[in-house]
């Protein structure tokens, strides 16, 4: 049974199960394996778009900072944030042995964007929307975050039965890729619902592509129908 706090958009269940992993998240045989063989794609998609070298950018959902330690050796200043204490312990750990300086905080998105409006050059949001309570209040607040002219990218499931095959089937019950229970089909978003959320926040869709995984040759490309992962890149219009 799922268990969320309307108040704060943050499913407790959810939560606890990332905190259970968290020890094993940079195990890149592990149960973060396919979020360790998503990322080289995932980032080269964030490159073609934006130059990272100075900018200020907020990874929303961070986990173990898979994707956050890969920004900052970009030369990004990244702020990454996540609401599982154990999940950010360890990103803090692996920090200091990498030597790869990212600002972990402990905080919802909502509350974030409180603190710092349009504050951000670039938003990054990835596998993490499904596993809110209410997705379209987590754009809007990425949205607030973005500064006039940032660019956000959001990555997440589609809900579609092929995602629900390949996505959940294979991945936790066949292959044993991730953990059983780590996804719930009804969750995932269609590519539309997703983009209609960017607009009702006033950012503009710049693309939307498929991120394909192989997880026999454990590789990652990016292009195609968004039929199970995919990508949106949006951007704050700056006026
Ligand atoms: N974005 C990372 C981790 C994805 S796993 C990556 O792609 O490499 C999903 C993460 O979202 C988990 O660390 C979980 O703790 C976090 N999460 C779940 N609900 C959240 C919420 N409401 N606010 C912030 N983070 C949340």
């Amino acid at each position: 049974m799922s268990t969320s706090t309307q108040a704060d958009n943050v499913d407790a269940h959810e939560r606890d199960q990332f905190a259970a992993m968290a020890s094993t998240w940079w195990d890149r045989e592990g149960p973060m394996r396919p979020l360790h063989d998503l990322n080289p794609a995932r980032l080269s998609y964030i490159m073609r778009a934006v130059n990272l070298n100075g900018s200020a950018v907020l990874d929303v959902g961070c986990g173990g900072g898979i994707l956050a330690e890969s920004l900052a050796r970009q030369r990004a200043q990244v702020t990454a944030i996540d609401i599982a204490d154990e999940v950010l312990d360890v990103a803090r750990l692996h920090g200091m042995e990498s030597g790869i300086e990212v600002d972990y905080r402990h905080s919802t998105v909502e509350d974030f964007a409180v603190v710092a409006p349009a504050a951000m050059d670039v938003v990054s949001c990835m596998e993490m929307l499904e596993h809110v309570p209410d997705p379209a209040a987590v754009v809007s607040a990425c949205a607030a975050i973005a500064r006039p002219g940032a660019e956000l990218f959001f990555s997440t499931l589609n809900r579609h039965p092929l995602a629900f095959a390949l996505g959940i089937v294979a991945a936790e019950y066949v292959l044993g890729l991730l953990p059983r229970g780590t996804h719930h089909y009804q969750r995932f978003i269609r590519p539309a619902e997703l983009a209609a959320w960017c607009r009702q926040a006033g950012l503009q869709v710049m693309d939307i592509s498929a991120l394909h995984y192989n997880p026999l040759t454990r590789r990652a490309s990016v292009g195609g129908r968004p039929l199970i992962n995919y990508l949106l890149h949006a951007r704050k219009p700056d006026h």
